[in-house]
């Protein structure tokens, strides 16, 4: 039998705001062991939430850019359970009434166009961490209670681990155009539950669901989700049922494990926080907030296959990148060049200068004006491409036009056709081996325009130099 897989997601992103989501604490990584703390995140009797409005603006942000309606009046709920990271014993989230809901979520898997559905978005707060260690035995760091977190539930729309990985990519580059995330992987900003079931192909009806938590990388879920795939068929194939449990995912070992079963599933008696009153985001808020929203990923990644005509991977490494995309965006907006010009340049030469740096475009001083005159002068044959990539550097580095920049290094191309008569002439008459290769048949132009580009210090105009060659030899 045939079997397909069906798919729903829980994706948690950290939001980039920087204090906590109900007390004044820094909600930045990396400080030492609880510093980042209060009686607030801590959970010291007594001490009230006061939800920060930034997180209220980010995650319904969220919401508009994923075709989510945003409803107005955010109310928070108390999630009850215990674990030594939540010193609360209860997180505060929210229940039947999330900041979002029902958005649809668009993304491409080999060349087809797919979507997902989206049944909510809601935010609330993430809880400590416990580090182990061999000696001091375990050690509870709160920085993390209180970060606050978005999560973004699916309906089991998806039908691949290719699926999962495409609809999170397209999750983590929104977040990112949207600047709420920092997206750092590997400082867990981005985690996701993978919800896993399978059915016989063309049935309609879904099959049991294991779930598995905390995946924290994109590959890791990619692996998780084949992995209970096949599992799941092999269950079934051999006369068992897949049981509703959730599985804990060993990405080192590459398997999974039994964590609990339906019958201790949790009931986290959920019910309205009466600390924290109601939040209603007003018609001015709702204006502001979609007024941030930028065009988004999807739209561009489409707009340069079509219009722009870059490949299906050129297009994706542009619009994967906001600030690539913009600078893009911006250089085709002057008029003066070819869009797909600019585009080889951010794919290639700008593209490795930031690689090896580790930096971003606007950690540099190139701008899309200056990118547009550094492509206009190779065009008019003012510098040559090789003088250009020489030009780019620099317009990194240094607060120049590009023009000045071809001044300062003299890199102007040479395009006086008597002048290059001239070196053409000199370069013929000292290879007397080139001309004799010539007349015995062979092809010398190569050679020929080397030297001569050699002899120009690199500043002959490659054209006029092979015309001049051509007629010179022809002479002979
Ligand atoms: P819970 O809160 O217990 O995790 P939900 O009903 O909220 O349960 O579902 C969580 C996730 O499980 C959602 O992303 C949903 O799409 C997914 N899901 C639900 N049913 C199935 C199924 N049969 N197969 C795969 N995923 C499923
Ligand atoms: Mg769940
Ligand atoms: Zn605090």
């Amino acid at each position: 039998m045939k079997y397909e897989a069906v798919i729903g997601l829980e994706v948690h992103a950290e939001l980039s705001t920087k204090s906590k989501i109900y007390c004044s604490c820094s909600a930045k990584f990396g400080a030492g062991i609880n510093e980042h703390t209060c009686p607030v995140c801590t959970g010291m009797p007594g001490a009230l939430p006061v939800l920060n409005r930034q997180v209220v603006h980010y995650a319904a942000k969220m919401g508009l850019a994923t075709g989510c309606t945003v409803n107005r009046l955010c109310q928070s709920a108390r999630k009850n359970y215990f674990y030594p990271d939540l010193p609360k014993a209860y997180q505060i989230s929210q229940a039947e009434h999330p900041i979002c809901s029902d958005g649809e979520v668009f993304f491409y898997v080999d060349g087809k166009k797919k979507s997902c559905r989206l049944e909510r978005i809601h935010f609330e707060e993430d809880a400590g961490k416990l580090l182990h260690d061999e000696i001091d035995g375990t050690v509870v760091d709160f920085n993390r209670c209180g970060v606050p977190l978005i999560e973004m539930v699916t309906r089991p729309d998806l039908r691949s681990s290719a699926e999962a990985k495409e609809f999170l990519e397209t999750i983590k580059t929104t977040l990112s155009y949207l600047d709420i995330c920092d997206c750092k992987m590997e400082e867990g900003s981005i985690r996701c539950d993978v919800n896993v079931s399978i059915r016989s192909e063309g049935s309609e009806e879904f099959g049991t669901r294991v779930e598995m938590k905390n995946i924290n990388t994109f590959s890791g879920a990619v692996r998780a989700i084949d992995y209970e795939v096949a599992r799941q068929i092999d269950v079934v194939e051999h006369g068992g049922k897949v049981q509703q449990e959730t599985r804990r995912w060993d990405d080192v070992k590459l398997k999974n494990t039994v964590m609990r079963t339906k019958e201790d599933a949790q009931d986290y008696r959920y019910f309205p926080d009466p600390d924290l009153i109601a939040v209603e985001i007003d018609d001015t808020w709702m204006e502001q907030i979609q007024s941030e929203i930028p065009e988004l990923p999807l739209a561009r990644y489409e707009r340069y296959l079509h219009d722009y005509g870059m490949t299906a991977m050129e297009a994706r490494q542009i619009s994967d990148s906001f600030a690539k995309a913009n600078l893009l965006d911006a250089a085709a907006a002057s008029g003066k060049i070819e869009p797909k010009k600019a585009a080889n340049w951010i794919l290639s030469d700008i593209s490795k200068y930031l690689n090896d740096k580790e930096i971003e475009v606007e950690d540099t001083m190139l701008t899309p004006d200056k990118l547009v005159d550094l492509i206009c002068l190779i065009d008019k044959g003012t510098i040559s491409g090789a003088a250009g990539k020489k030009v780019l550097i620099e317009l990194f580095e240094k607060d120049e036009t590009a023009a000045q920049i071809v001044k300062r290094l003299g890199l102007e191309q040479v395009s006086d056709e008597g002048a290059i008569l001239a070196i053409v002439q000199d370069v013929i008459s000292r290879n007397e081996k080139a001309v004799a290769d010539f007349k015995a048949g062979k092809n010398v132009t190569g050679f020929l325009v080397g030297q001569c580009m050699k002899a120009s210090k690199g500043q002959g105009n490659p054209q006029i130099i092979n015309k001049l060659i051509a007629q010179e030899l022809s002479k002979l």
